[in-house]
């Protein structure tokens, strides 16, 4: 037997982008850096994948098993693969363009930049558009697409407030009916889906998700404090993109003089069940606004999103927002989405790795937990803390290796190497 003689095999990063790991499922051990576990860090911890799964987490490096593939941090980290639970696209393509090849193009975008689950993200547009985009999604889910994996959709579109849609376009934004959500619903692959809660109908439409078991959002709203503190008992327990696209205290008052009111926003901050998440890209929001989301929701209740147009690893000029067929037409320009007439934000660019580095670097929150915001917690929002989201024994080997200006060096997606 020589097997001794080749039993560790070791492969730099740096030669990773010739060979697949894990091609044959062999065990891979991580060694020689530091573990970023959900609550601490392991410097010089190991970690031994076998199959699909984390099966061992060491504080101390030992002994690799005998015909494991060890892996060389090379002094940087090893992250748990990032859930981004509000992205639309990237790499050209957008999800509501409702092809499989769409869908899997903007899956391996995202997984270069350290996503590896994701919930599709609808944006508004025609009935038809959502069912493509949900026959897709059904397809998809949980199947290997190459990149990211499909948690399940995120249906964002189209139950917004006319006047806080943003960059949506405005023909087909409408309230929750009947006979049509319960098509979309009957697909089953809807992990959670956001409605502005003041909309006729809305809040018939949250509870027919609680009853399935799919999370509910408001978004795009304009509600008062008294409608959102409605919402939750109808199955509110998530707020799209904290700040933006809702009503606060100074939009109300446009159209009330007195008492002043509080909003979606004011909501969102005093009401400790609900979760929120922030576009970390640093051109949505200033570090003030990133310090009073995280000193209020603290990181178990405040995720990092993308909100990813098609523009990611693009060049600047326009874009359309949505579907090719009917979406509005945006520029990406200083590393954002911004609307034509220059006024008006039209979601981010980046991918979720810049979202980390930019909040960290920003606010100086601790590494561990900006790590968690775009890990356990938005794991935990969109259901699916027991089987993904930290690097913990049981869970899915998703993981990244990092280098220690936390540039993504490799990921994997159940324990196999995504190039
Ligand atoms: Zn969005």
């Amino acid at each position: 037997m020589r097997r001794s003689k080749v039993r560790h095999h070791r492969i730099s990063p740096g030669e990773a982008n010739v060979q697949a790991y894990n091609s044959n499922m062999k065990p891979i051990l991580f060694t020689n850096g530091t573990i970023l576990l959900a609550d601490r860090e392991l410097p010089l911890g190991q970690v031994l994948v076998v199959g699909d799964r984390i099966d061992q987490v060491e504080a101390r490096a030992g002994a690799a098993p005998a015909d494991a593939e060890v892996i060389d941090l090379a002094g940087g980290y090893l992250s748990p693969g990032f859930v981004d639970v509000h992205v639309h696209g990237g790499a050209g393509h957008d999800f509501m363009d409702g092809t499989e090849a769409a869908f899997r193009a903007v899956c391996v975008a995202h997984a270069r930049h350290g996503t590896t689950s994701l919930l599709p993200t609808t944006t508004v547009a025609r009935h038809e558009q959502h069912l493509a985009f949900l026959e897709v999604c059904r397809a998809l889910r949980d199947r290997d697409t190459g990149g990211a994996r499909i948690l399940g959709a995120h249906f964002y579109g189209p139950y917004f407030a006319r006047e806080m849609r943003g960059c949506h376009p405005g023909d087909p934004v409408r309230a929750p009916l009947e006979p049509e959500y319960e098509q979309y619903l009957s697909f089953d692959c809807i992990t959670r889906a956001t409605v502005a809660p003041e909309l006729p109908g809305a809040e018939a439409f949250l509870r027919a998700c609680r009853a399935r078991g799919i999370g509910g959002n408001a978004g795009h709203s304009h509600a008062t404090f008294e409608q959102m503190e409605a919402a939750r008992t109808w199955g509110v327990t998530h707020v799209d993109h904290l700040f933006c696209a809702m009503s606060d205290r100074a939009r109300l008052r446009i159209e009330q003089t007195y008492p002043m009111r509080g909003g979606v926003m004011e909501a969102t901050l005093f009401f400790d069940d609900l979760t929120t998440e922030v576009i970390a890209d640093g051109k949505h929001l200033q570090r003030e606004l990133l310090l009073l989301a995280y000193k209020i929701k603290g990181p178990d209740r405040l995720a990092l999103v993308t909100d990813c147009n098609r523009a990611l690893d693009m060049p600047d000029g326009p874009y359309v927002f949505g579907p090719t067929d009917g979406g509005e037409t945006i520029l990406r320009q200083d590393g954002v989405g911004i609307t034509r007439d220059g006024k008006s934000l039209a979601s981010g660019v980046v991918g979720m790795i810049e979202c980390v580095r930019t909040f960290h670097r920003l606010t100086g929150v601790p590494l561990v937990a900006v790590i968690r915001m775009a890990s356990l917690t938005p794991a935990r929002i969109a259901g699916a803390e027991r089987d993904l989201g930290s690097i913990a024994p049981g869970k899915r080997a998703d993981l990244l290796v990092l280098d220690r200006g936390l540039n993504v060096k490799q990921v994997f997606v159940s324990g196999t190497w995504v190039p």
